[in-house]
């Protein structure tokens, strides 16, 4: 069990204005921000995690705003849809929400059997809330606004897009182990039974679907969780002598991660447990302070200046 790929670890999107995006996640959909760091490839620019009291993995969803960047679009190639887990009975206070606060968003319709609501944040990515047939005992973040009897638990699933959903396919059997569940027109449904939580990973194929645009609104890329940096490398070969190029282990300060590109185009990720966003900040203070990794410390008040402010 502890070897395998534990469903999703974080899901990383683009967004265009770090004051919009905060807003968005943690005054309307109510989740926590965990970290406020940089991009370590990019200081300039902040990276966001929000997620659970703890930023848990399988419920941390990340952002690199980039201001200005402008609206990319969805398309092939592309994680194209965030799925959280919301809690049955909870899809009306949704409904009202989104309706009061002017998010776009759909009808409820029913996908393998589940009720889902599909919405979209400020730069037009889209999410959905699904309320799972199987129970998700997950504690929820609760807010003023959003308390635990409708708060998002977690990732439920993500929705990849590909021209071909066999090769995409084959790298989720064959090496993430996963096991396709049911399939629904173009959708299939692939789900890991190493644990019951953000297990779910749809692929839905378009074969005359143009290639998406990367920028804001848009998917970067999607990590998969492992418990530690030995399993991390235990993937590693698998991957390597699958034939895929691969990035050695990265330190990202509160995980170890490895990056590869699957053969339908989308950036995948694999990420651990450890050492966890508790590293630099107490529990109860998470997401307080803006941290940097090492190499950037010693030009923080450059950085700082640099950044947009941010007001909570
Ligand atoms: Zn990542």
């Amino acid at each position: 069990m502890e070897n395998r790929i534990l469903g999703l670890h974080h899901i990383t999107a683009i967004a265009d204005g770090a004051q919009r995006n905060y807003d968005f996640y943690t005054k309307v959909l109510g989740l926590r921000l965990v970290k406020k760091t940089v991009n370590f490839d990019d200081p300039g620019t902040y990276h966001f995690y929000y997620g659970d009291e703890a930023g848990s993995p399988g419920t941390i969803l990340t952002f690199f705003p980039w201001e200005g960047i402008g609206k990319g679009h969805a398309g092939s190639g592309m994680a194209t849809q965030i799925g959280y887990s919301v809690p049955e009975g909870s899809l009306p206070f949704w409904t009202d929400r989104f309706k009061q606060l002017n998010v776009k968003h759909e009808e409820v319709i029913e996908r393998f059997g589940e009720q889902v609501l599909s919405f979209q944040d400020p730069d037009g990515l889209q999410l959905e809330l699904v309320v799972p047939v199987a129970d998700d005992s997950r504690k929820a973040w609760e807010t003023h606004e959003v308390k635990a009897a409708v708060a998002t638990k977690g990732f439920y699933n993500v929705t990849l897009t590909v021209r071909n959903h066999t090769p995409t396919a084959s790298i989720l059997t064959n090496i993430l182990g996963y096991t396709l569940l049911r399939q629904e027109g173009n959708r299939y449904r692939f789900v890991t039974d190493a644990l019951d939580t953000a297990s779910v990973v749809d692929i839905v194929e378009a074969p005359g679907l143009a290639p998406g645009r990367g920028a804001a609104g848009t998917n970067h890329h999607v990590a998969f969780r492992v418990k530690d940096d030995n399993i991390l490398m235990e993937f590693r070969e698998k991957i390597a002598r699958a034939g895929l190029s691969i990035t050695p282990k990265i330190d990202r300060d509160y995980f170890f991660s490895l990056y590869f590109r699957e053969p339908g185009g989308i950036l995948f990720e694999l990420a651990t447990d450890n050492p966890g966003f508790t590293r630099d900040e107490p529990l109860a203070e998470l997401g307080t302070q803006l941290k940097l990794p090492k190499q950037y410390e010693k030009s923080r008040q450059q950085i700082e200046e640099a950044l947009p402010a941010l007001h909570s």
